[in-house]
């Protein structure tokens, strides 16, 4: 089938998407504007709930995609303007370069929440708080600190760590009452990791309610607390520095309805996603709606989850709404085979 698919997003949807349609036959070409592939799959070394080895599964997404004739990759690529003329979709990039493609896949992710707009928790303002994107870094073992947990103030041992749930997400002040879905399970995955290297760690876990729903996720949280998680059921009001760099953190507990406080050597924030920054732009040019929050809305979130209202566009991943890593992936493979369907159908002339 002489037909061409342009995916705009290269992450592991897009790596999905592309591969699918790999095996139908069908080309395609992955339009990614950072340098690299495997979007932000690459700042996990563990996946949830099974500690997969995260880097590994993008190396074998990206080495089949590199492997095959049909898969054409851009990184660095920036698209100027985009649009449908003649039932084909034509892409004008901000190279001068221009493509041509039969269909479009939308697979351009999240942005991590902006942890200093809630100024009370002192992100940017305190070195040792910090965000669980920046506590992953710190628990990578090919990471700046080769694995080991350290103060960002004074480079000393971390053994009391707070992680705090739920921060920029379930918060009508800051327009995103939604939940993110994946923070819980992954702010416990990293406490697992930081328990199993030092199980006389001090890690406290300040949450409204946990959410763990998937398959496996639930039984992570069981098991972090047979390591010794503590989970306090609260919302933390504040953070502050006391003068030899310890965060004090100060929450009401709900269960026992009561204030708490302690002091940690880091805090961790769970920062929530928010939908992705080209979203508005990549909306307007294609004439496709979103939602009051600003992802994609699909045709029918029951019959239809990868179609939109235009014809020959397609959706995969968080674009559409926040998603575990192995539904991305999963949503990438489905949408291919939705855009092959579709073009198998344009091909016989009955499109
Ligand atoms: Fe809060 Fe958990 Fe939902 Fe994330 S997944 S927003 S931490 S309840």
């Amino acid at each position: 089938m002489d037909k061409r698919v342009a995916i705009i997003g290269g992450g592991v949807a897009g790596l999905g998407a592309a591969l699918s349609l790999d095996r139908y036959g069908i080309e395609s070409i992955i339009i990614e504007k950072s340098p690299n592939l495997g979007g932000k799959v690459t700042g996990y070394a563990q996946l949830f709930p099974d500690f997969k080895d995260g880097k590994a599964l993008v190396a074998e997404l990206i080495d089949k995609a590199r492997r095959s004739p049909r898969i054409r990759v851009l990184t660095n690529a920036s698209i100027r303007t985009m649009a449908r003329q003649d039932g084909r979709f034509e892409l004008a990039m901000t190279s001068g370069d221009a493509v041509c493609a039969d269909a479009v896949i939308l697979t351009c992710g999240f942005e991590v929440f902006d942890a200093r707009k809630q100024g009370e928790y002192g992100y940017g303002v305190y070195p040792n708080v910090i965000t669980a994107p920046e506590l992953e870094l710190f628990l990578d073992p090919e990471g700046p600190t080769k694995g080991k947990l350290l103060r960002p103030s004074d480079g000393q041992p971390a053994q009391r760590v707070a992680i705090i749930f739920c921060v920029g997400s379930r918060n009508k002040r800051l327009g995103n009452p939604y939940c993110s879905r994946i923070c819980c399970s992954y702010s416990t995955k990293q406490a697992i990791e930081i328990m199993e290297r030092h199980p006389d760690a001090n890690v406290t876990c300040f949450y409204m309610d946990i959410r763990t729903y998937g398959r496996g996720f639930e039984e992570m949280y069981q098991y972090a607390q047979e390591l010794g998680v503590k989970y306090v059921r609260g919302r933390v009001s504040e953070c502050s520095a006391l003068p030899n760099g310890d965060i004090q953190v100060r929450a009401e507990n709900t269960l026992m309805c009561r204030p708490v406080q302690g002091a940690f050597d880091v805090v961790s924030l769970s920062v929530g996603m928010a939908p992705c920054s080209d979203g508005a732009q990549i909306a307007a040019w294609l004439g496709l709606e979103l939602d009051p929050y600003g992802f994609f809305q699909a045709k029918d979130d029951y019959l239809s989850p990868y179609e939109t209202h235009q014809e020959g566009v397609f959706l995969a991943g968080s674009i559409s709404g926040l998603k575990p890593i192995r539904d991305c992936l999963s949503d990438g493979f489905s949408a291919g085979g939705e855009v092959a369907l579709y073009l198998q159908r344009l091909h016989q002339g009955r499109g």
